[in-house]
């Protein structure tokens, strides 16, 4: 292993403070070179600021800051690590980082600018954490609700490793028993008693149906729903989006389909983050289908989640497109939640649920002033009802990415293939190849057997420094 070194903080702007960071065997003789305290870097008190000069190649000071010490293997990636918290000038963080490797070439100790997620990467192959907690750590930086940082940590304290591994020791043992009986032929199959066998299987695949049916709520967490606003020209979709959002993102005003650029934004909503898709509003042309936006939210619509049909309940003589329009938005067989706009003005004041019908009918029906705000808090309670957060406990053990759910999908279908052989009486070689297929499936998640390939790509996703 080489030793690498990154800015760790924001870096780009000036700020309070800004961290250098290095690991890497030969990490503490290096940062002897440029760290002045009056004691050796490699003496200096484990995991315990110490407060010094930082010098350049010549020896000039650079700045004044605090360094710490971790040596391996009690720190975060594993290895010899220290950490420089300097005053965050992007100059001075630069210019800590050159004298890093400025002295690490003196040294004849090479130090090299880590990659992406490099520090982490480093973590998880020297055991630090498993996959599923490396995973968290590119999850709690880029969480962008408090629900989703609160999921993040959950993992990243091993929340989903501890669901997973029962998992993956019912699985070992199963297939090591087996591989006994296929490598010694003359063994008996009652030997490895498939009784006892099946029960484990079984209480494995129940333990991966339930997770697999935390998929969608790890989704709407970590990236929210997709949703379209939609309604005629002048309905109130804009002043819907702005009360949403709480400032004033999209142009209102009082000429319909002025609206022109696409806006996208991402609101929370009843807890929920909504990304609302393609607000530009409806486009005033001559096309009559065009004009009544029918077209244009159909769009919108196809990529939504969750669509919220706007209309002004005040404006009767748009019976018939109002008709078309919810014919459209029914036809979606989406959730989609009625939004009766300007409510200060018409007065009506319902809201109420309605029933999962495959979208035909509205989810919930709600009467709203962006104007006022009066009725927004219905739209919040009718959205968190749509998304449910789940389970207080169930934090940090749900499947929040793709990878996870394919590769428990994966897992899950070999585990059952593997029980039905096992139950219908199939030999031995054909139940352990299924069960070792499903143990790799599960190793994958936890990265136990993740290939290389796999592990790259996970780590490429992190920001430089982590
Ligand atoms: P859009 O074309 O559907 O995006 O509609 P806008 O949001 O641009 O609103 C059209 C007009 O209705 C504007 O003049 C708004 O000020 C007005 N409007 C929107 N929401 C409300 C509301 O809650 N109360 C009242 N009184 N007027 C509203």
């Amino acid at each position: 292993m080489d030793t690498i070194a990154a800015i760790a903080s924001g870096g780009r702007a000036p700020a309070a403070i800004g961290i250098v960071r290095i690991s890497g065997p030969d990490c503490f003789a290096v940062c002897d070179r440029i760290f002045r305290s009056g004691k050796p870097f490699g003496r200096l008190e484990p995991r315990r600021m110490a407060l010094g000069e930082l010098l350049d190649a010549g020896g000039r000071t650079i700045d004044r800051g605090l360094a710490v010490r971790f040596p391996g293997p009690h720190s975060y990636t594993g290895e010899d690590c220290a950490e420089f918290h300097c005053h965050g000038s992007p100059v001075v963080l630069g210019e800590v980082l050159a004298a890093l490797f400025a002295a690490g070439a003196a040294e004849g100790l090479p130090v090299r600018q880590a990659g992406p997620g490099e520090f982490t990467k480093r973590a998880f192959l020297n055991g630090q954490l498993d996959l599923t907690q490396a995973e968290a750590v590119i999850d709690l930086i880029d969480a962008e609700t408090a629900a989703a940082a609160r999921n993040a940590a959950a993992q990243l304290n091993g929340g989903l490793r501890r669901v997973l591994e029962p998992i993956q020791e019912a699985l070992l043992e199963v297939t090591s028993r087996f591989y006994a009986v296929v490598d010694y032929p003359d063994e008996d199959i009652q030997d490895v008693q498939p009784e006892e066998i099946a029960a484990a299987l079984r209480e494995a695949s129940g333990a991966l149906k339930a997770l697999l049916a935390t998929c969608r709520r790890g989704r709407v967490l970590k990236k929210g729903v997709r949703t379209a606003i939609v309604g005629l020209p002048n309905a109130g979709k804009s002043s819907l989006l702005n009360a949403l959002a709480g400032y004033e993102r999209a142009i209102v005003t009082d000429v319909p389909g002025t609206t022109r650029d696409t806006v996208e934004e991402a609101v929370l909503c009843g807890g929920v983050l909504l990304r609302l898709v393609d607000t530009a509003g409806l486009r005033e042309t001559e096309d009559e289908v065009e004009r009544l936006g029918v077209e244009r939210s159909r769009r919108a619509m196809e990529t939504a989640e969750l669509i919220l049909l706007v209309e002004d309940s005040a404006d009767e003589e748009a019976l018939p497109e109002k008709t078309a329009l919810e014919e459209a938005v029914s036809q979606t067989g989406k959730p989609w939640i009625h939004v009766a706009s300007k409510r200060d003005r018409s007065g009506i004041r319902s809201a109420s649920l309605g029933g999962p019908d495959g979208g035909r009918i509205p989810a919930a029906s709600v009467s709203l002033s962006a104007l006022t705000g009066e009725g927004l808090e219905d739209l919040e309670n009718a959205v968190a009802a749509l998304f449910p957060a789940g389970e207080q406990g169930e934090a940090g053990s749900l499947l929040t990415d793709q990878r996870q759910e394919d590769a428990a999908r994966r897992a899950l279908e070999a585990l059952d293939r593997a029980l039905e052989a096992l139950e219908s009486g199939l030999t031995p070689d054909a139940v352990l190849t299924d069960a070792e297929e499903a143990l790799d499936a599960v190793g994958e998640l936890t990265g136990r057997t993740a290939k290389e390939e796999i592990v790259s790509r996970i780590f490429s996703r992190f920001c430089v420094g982590k």
